[in-house]
């Protein structure tokens, strides 16, 4: 007999059905969801990915590899002078010079108000101010600037003197000694909040990368007699290195 209508649908349907479920599974291969037993196609347009590029964490950045590497951050010397320096001022307490380990570091302000220090034109006008009164002291100049870091009031971080070298900041006591120096008059004006925070993190992170504790981080006055780092910032340094501070809990 003849089929009946609804017979040769239910066939139709049957077969439409049976391809649909043939082509499911080979997309199923495709995506990988099942081991076939044929090679993955080779395409002549096949060509190597591309790592997707990378996306900007907010971890501390890496510290340079090389013992005294210019930390990521700071801007170099060759940006605000292409002095060089005076070695023959170098033999400082009869030393030769090196800075070899770096075991502690000490902070200073220029004593030099900053309230008009901004721009980094400003900085660099203030570095080379700084710099010429070191060379040019009419005691014992120094061989260059003193400082081996000097932050300024936007919070930038500038490169002084090579920390390959000793600095001259505390007067006999620049052995294995990083000088921190930031720009301003601490007695008359307050340290920028973007300054102390270059401070916190900047030392924070010379603290890790040479092992430092934080009992080896002191201020000028506190190893020799004198006014700096200004009683402003003196107190700052109290206050980041005191429990639950920024410096105590880096
Ligand atoms: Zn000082």
């Amino acid at each position: 007999m003849k089929p009946t209508v609804d017979k040769q649908i239910n066939r139709r349907e049957l077969f439409e059905g049976g391809l649909l479920l043939g082509v499911a599974a080979f997309i199923a291969g495709c995506a990988g969801t099942r081991q076939g037993t044929l090679p993955d196609p080779v395409w002549p347009t096949n060509k190597p990915i591309r790592p997707a590029t990378p996306v900007a964490t907010t971890t501390r950045p890496a510290q340079p590899t090389d013992y005294y590497g210019l930390p990521s951050g700071v801007l170099p010397r060759s940006q605000w002078t292409n002095q060089g320096i005076i070695k023959g001022r170098l033999t400082d307490n009869g030393s030769d010079g090196k800075m070899g380990k770096v075991l502690r570091i000490t902070i200073h302000h220029d004593a030099i108000d900053s309230s008009g220090v901004s721009t980094k034109g400003d900085a660099i006008h203030r570095l080379n101010q700084v710099r010429n009164g070191h060379v040019n002291r009419r005691n014992e100049p120094f061989a260059d600037i003193g400082y081996h870091f000097i932050i300024d009031p936007a919070g930038r971080i500038w490169e002084g003197r090579s920390l390959t070298l000793q600095g001259a900041h505390v007067k006999g006591q620049n052995e294995n000694n990083l000088g921190v120096m930031v720009m301003g008059h601490f007695d008359r004006q307050r340290p920028t909040a973007a300054a102390v925070q270059s401070l916190d993190q900047f030392v924070a992170s010379q603290m890790h990368r040479y092992g430092i504790p934080l009992s080896r981080v002191k201020t000028h006055q506190e190893m020799a007699p004198t006014e700096c780092p200004g009683r402003n910032l003196q107190r700052y340094m109290l206050a980041t290195r005191a429990r639950g501070g920024n410096l105590a809990r880096a």
